[in-house]
């Protein structure tokens, strides 16, 4: 058996005053000849990073619509994870392909994940590479199968890709956040659908600017100077030692400028303590650099207060799938720079709704025009919050993906 995520109770109900009671109507009519399918999720871990935080929402919801939903978690030991972060680096551009070795413990472990999933589901989602192979090596296990893709596969490393190929290309259904993420040599049944943040969770409910300054406070930050944030995993692709980088810049012009790193270390990550560490390093025992992680009691309400207190957010990536955080800013109506990469631009219209930058002096440069400026901030903020609730709230993701398990049942 593979291993079951106990997920919280959630209600539909509650998203009517923030979605709009259209979405939400349309939903129960898509799901009303869907009750009682069976859907399992599967994905490569319950804790860090965007896909978990995804199916904490979206598993509940979808219970609440009606369906009969489980989420498993793969088996994998360090060598697999090892393996999987390979792939994951290359898939996103890195040089380095897996060796013979590593793509033989990525199959072993897939055909025992194979051996060890139940059978009689009518849909089974498999997201990301780490559980790929289970359409392929047991397709009978269920009617209908869904490959969700979470990264950028926009320049992916060509040995990777087209060893990967083969276990994903004929998945009946797939999903991706881009048209310019899907690989060359796909099937037809390919969906470009965008994720989305969950607005009644504790990290993206209102918070009030004292409880935000008070929980900031508690670590440290001197909340009557302006702060700086980045939210993410310590790893390269989300630099950030770019992000001091530009942090320093903005200093020598504002010295009273203080910076967060809030990162979670994420249970199949084995580069994320090197990188954290490195991170530090990076720091150089800066006082007003806070670099702060899950190990640090930094849950859910804090990330939410950093978000909601900081002056400038930042996502400085140099490549990123989507970027949960992105949207989780400016839901908080929060003055937003993003590397323009991935899926970044495609929450963020430059000047609009945040700046999209490309090197660490154009960060900089946006971020002390938005500190000397509260009124442009507070522009962004509000147009971008408009722009998340239209386009990337939970109940809009759950929605498409009702669309295609009719489409599944027709097929
Ligand atoms: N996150 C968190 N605590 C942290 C850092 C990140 O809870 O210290 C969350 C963050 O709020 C977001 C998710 O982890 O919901 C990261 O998703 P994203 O799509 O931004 O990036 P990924 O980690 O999947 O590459």
């Amino acid at each position: 058996m593979l291993q079951p995520v106990a997920v919280g109770h959630k209600s539909l109900a509650d998203y009517t005053h923030i979605c709009g009671r259209e979405l939400i109507a349309e939903i129960r009519e898509l799901a009303e000849p869907l009750k009682g399918q069976r859907v399992v999720h599967i994905s490569a871990t319950a804790f860090g990073g965007g896909v978990s935080e995804i199916l904490y929402t979206l598993v509940p919801l979808m219970r609440d619509v009606g369906l009969d939903v489980e989420w498993q978690v793969i088996y994998g030991r360090e060598e697999f994870f090892n393996a999987t972060k390979l792939m994951h680096n290359a898939l996103q551009g890195a040089p380095q392909d897996l060796d013979e070795e590593q793509w033989a413990t990525w199959r072993h472990y897939g055909e025992m994940n194979a051996r060890e999933l139940s059978g009689g589901w009518d849909v089974c989602i498999v997201h990301d590479p780490q559980p790929a192979p289970l359409f392929h090596l047991v397709p009978e296990k269920a009617k209908g199968w869904i490959w969700r893709c979470h990264i950028d596969l926009s320049t992916p490393n060509p040995e990777t890709i087209s060893r990967l190929l083969p276990y994903i290309r004929d998945y009946p259904a797939s999903l991706f956040h881009m048209a310019g993420y899907v690989p060359a040599g796909m099937n037809d049944h390919v969906n470009i659908v965008p994720p989305a943040i969950d607005p009644l969770t504790p990290k993206n409910m209102a918070l009030s600017p004292e409880d935000a300054a008070f929980v900031c406070g508690q670590f440290g930050i001197d909340v009557d100077r302006p702060l700086m944030c980045q939210v993410s995993r310590f790893d390269p692709w989300k630099d950030p030692l770019g992000v001091i980088d530009a942090y320093r810049q903005v200093k020598e012009s504002m010295p009273e400028v203080q910076l967060a790193l809030v990162g979670s270390m994420a249970s199949d990550d084995p580069e994320g303590w090197d990188f954290f560490n490195a991170t530090i390093a990076h720091a150089d025992g800066d006082p007003d650099i806070h670099i702060l992680n899950n190990f640090n009691n930094v849950g859910a309400i804090e990330v939410n207060a950093f978000q909601s207190h900081s002056d400038v957010l930042i996502q400085k990536s140099t490549r990123e799938g989507f970027g949960l955080t992105v949207s989780e800013a400016i839901w908080k109506a929060r003055p937003f720079i993003g590397g323009n990469v991935g899926g970044i631009p495609l929450q963020i219209e430059n000047g609009a709704t945040g700046f999209l930058v490309s090197s660490v002096e154009q960060c900089a440069e946006r971020s002390l025009e938005i500190l000397e400026d509260p009124a442009l901030g507070k522009f962004l903020g509000r147009r971008g919050k408009e722009h998340v609730r239209q386009h990337f709230l939970t109940p809009r993701y759950l929605r498409d993906y009702l669309r295609i398990f009719h489409e599944l049942k027709a097929a």
